[in-house]
């Protein structure tokens, strides 16, 4: 089964320059400029070789000396003031230019991101959070080099390029032939190492995303790291990782390093060829050859190959660059399986009545159903409680009421009306969630509660932390409900971390609620807390609760027994202690290791 689709799109480098398109004045403002900029030194050849010609001509005695220096003056003149007015432009091309790059960087990065946050459960099981930060961050970076010198510079060494051609063509046909013997050197040269650099550099994308991967994992696991005193051997994983890559980075940078070299080596063979060439001419047949236009041959060869050399750059940027767009583009193309249906409606104000009918699945990538041919009613307002052997599928129950994952038979239906027929955010929205390991975000714990919606006022924030009983220790600390929380609010202790959760649910004050149960056991005063706090959440809405420990259970209205994906039996604690089946078992086993108390009916239904 496909984990999630991926649609067929136009060809990567078209799809970015989509993003470019709403920015092309500045591009094309930059590359104007950019050209006036790249053309100053030609001018300045032209005059150059114009000077010579006036000085030969004075050495001659063909020009008179004062109407000479006349010449010269104006011509130096109109040089001095070409290269100064260029700063202008030149200061004007890169301001414009990189303002331009940085604006599509940042819409591609932030529709990346929107777009990773719509994906379902099955991408993020599939994909590493570091190795998305690393394509969300250093991807779109990656392309800045490309943007600048494709859509600017390239441009600009075109125009150049086509400038001097058109130059050296009009004055001297076999010089300008001349000019452009190296080039199939070069255009070879490209050919030759380019595709090496371009598969190198994917690959190291890839490598970096990994490590990235990792890393953030046991960066953000450093408890288990250290507890198992693996803080060297992951040194040592890390090391070798990032030897791998430099080795790659190296060889990639050879290569880039001989293309330059060879190109820079035919840079500086063109204008001393010229030089032979035209000096022969010059001498044997000095009627068809001017000095001055020699040495304007000599020194546009700078102004021809310089800009060769630029476009050879930019093949290896491009090289560099189509890597970050392929994986980029490729997550673009990836669609949510799960996702609106097209006549979905916003989902009413629910009561809370939760209808499983024969439902069947089986998570992505696995052929063996996870839940089988599962009928469960949940009342509104009731509480129901999964129980059952690890692996059961209690959690993928909740999963699947949430919409996290599509299933592949029956119908799941909230107040009659099949959830798949509501809007996403919609059913999202009315559901409460709080997870055995609550999560809380670097900032403050106001900010943290408020997560719970958007826009609450303090007022509602501190009502809710009051219900939570989150309230008191909350307002013992300095700064109160401005004290800030480091990544996973590794400051509090699990309790209080717990009561965070339940404060937010209480803010969102959702119609359905679904309770991981803590696996961990908190200290007895918070065990008394939380426990306090949850009832309270319970009440008056239609709750599923994850249960783990069975004597937190006991008054829930009904408690289904979930085991290889079935439904084993349902029914009251005392019902099914009646029956001694599955949960009798299990309260067997959690009272023989001590792990509950003796649930009293239980010990009086079986004695
Ligand atoms: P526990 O009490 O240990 O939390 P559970 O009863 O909640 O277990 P589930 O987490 O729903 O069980 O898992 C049910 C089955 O589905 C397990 O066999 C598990 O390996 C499998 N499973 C869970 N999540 C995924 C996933 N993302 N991809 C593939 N299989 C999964």
């Amino acid at each position: 089964m496909e984990t999630n689709a991926v649609r067929k799109s136009p060809p990567h480098l078209i799809r970015l320059l989509r993003y470019v398109r709403p920015y092309w004045p500045s591009f094309a403002g930059a590359t104007l400029f950019g050209l006036v900029k790249f053309l100053t030194p030609v001018a300045a050849a032209w005059v150059t070789g114009e000077a010579v010609g006036v000085l030969q001509r004075a050495g001659q005695g063909v020009l008179p000396p004062e109407m000479a220096w006349t010449k010269l003056c104006h011509l130096l003149f109109i040089g001095i003031v070409v290269t100064l007015a260029s700063s202008v432009p030149t200061y004007l091309r890169s301001s414009i230019g990189a303002r331009a790059v940085q604006s599509v960087v940042r819409d591609l990065r932030c529709d990346l991101y929107a777009h990773i946050q719509k994906l379902d459960h099955a991408f993020f099981n599939a994909h590493r959070s570091g190795s998305l930060t690393s394509r969300i961050i250093s991807d779109s970076e990656a392309l800045q080099p490309f943007l600048g010198q494709a859509l600017v510079q390239g441009w600009m060494n075109a125009g150049v390029i086509i400038v001097v051609l058109a130059f050296f063509f009009s004055r001297n046909v076999y010089l300008a032939l001349l000019s452009l013997v190296l080039l199939p050197c070069h255009i070879f040269i490209q050919r030759v190492i380019n595709w090496r650099v371009k598969d190198n550099a994917r690959t190291i994308r890839d490598r970096l995303a990994a490590l990235a991967g990792s890393t953030q994992e046991k960066l953000a696991a450093s408890t288990v790291v250290k507890a198992f005193t693996r803080e060297d051997d992951e040194t040592q994983r890390f090391s070798e990782d990032s030897a791998e890559l430099i080795e790659l980075g190296i060889r990639n940078s050879l290569l880039g390093g001989v293309s330059q070299a060879v190109v820079s080596t035919l840079n500086s063979l063109a204008p001393l060829l010229v030089m032979l060439v035209g000096g022969y001419i010059g001498i044997f047949h000095s009627e068809t050859l001017s000095l001055g236009l020699l040495v304007q041959f000599v020194l546009m060869q700078g102004q021809l190959y310089g800009p060769f050399e630029r476009l050879n750059e930019l093949q290896l940027v491009t090289a560099n660059a189509l890597g970050a767009t392929e994986r980029i583009f490729t997550i673009f193309d990836t669609e949510p399986e799960v996702a609106d249906r097209p006549r979905a409606i916003q989902a009413p104000s629910f009561r809370g009545e939760i209808i499983f009918r024969n439902v069947t699945f089986a998570y992505p990538d696995n052929n063996t159903p996870t839940l089988i041919d599962l009928t469960l009613e949940i009342p509104a307002r009731t509480t129901l409680a999964l129980v059952g052997p690890s692996g059961g599928g209690k959690s993928t129950i909740t999963y699947l009421m949430t919409r996290f994952y599509e299933w592949q038979a029956g119908s799941i239906a909230i107040d009659g009306r099949d959830i798949r027929d509501y809007k996403i955010f919609s059913l999202r929205n009315q559901i409460g969630l709080v997870p055995q390991e609550p999560t809380l975000f670097s900032g403050t714990i106001e900010e943290n509660i408020a997560y719970g919606r958007p826009g609450a006022s303090p007022e509602a924030v501190r009502e809710a932390a009051q219900r939570a009983y989150a309230a008191e220790f909350i307002e013992s600390m300095d700064d109160g409900y401005e004290t800030m929380l480091g990544e996973r609010g590794v400051k509090l202790s699990g309790g209080q971390k717990q009561r965070i959760a339940i404060a937010r649910a209480f803010l969102k004050d959702p119609a359905i609620l679904i309770l991981d149960e803590a696996t961990s056991a908190l200290d007895s005063e918070s065990e008394r807390y939380v426990q306090q706090a949850l009832e309270d959440l319970m009440q008056e809405r239609t709750t599923v609760v994850i249960a783990h420990r069975l004597s937190t259970i006991r008054h829930a209205d009904r408690i289904a027994a979930i085991a290889a994906g079935r439904l084993v039996e349902i029914g009251s604690h005392d019902e099914l202690l009646q029956i001694d089946g599955l949960y009798a078992n299990l309260c067997r086993q959690q009272y023989s290791l001590g792990a509950v108390e003796i649930p009293e009916t239980w010990v009086e239904g079986t004695a």
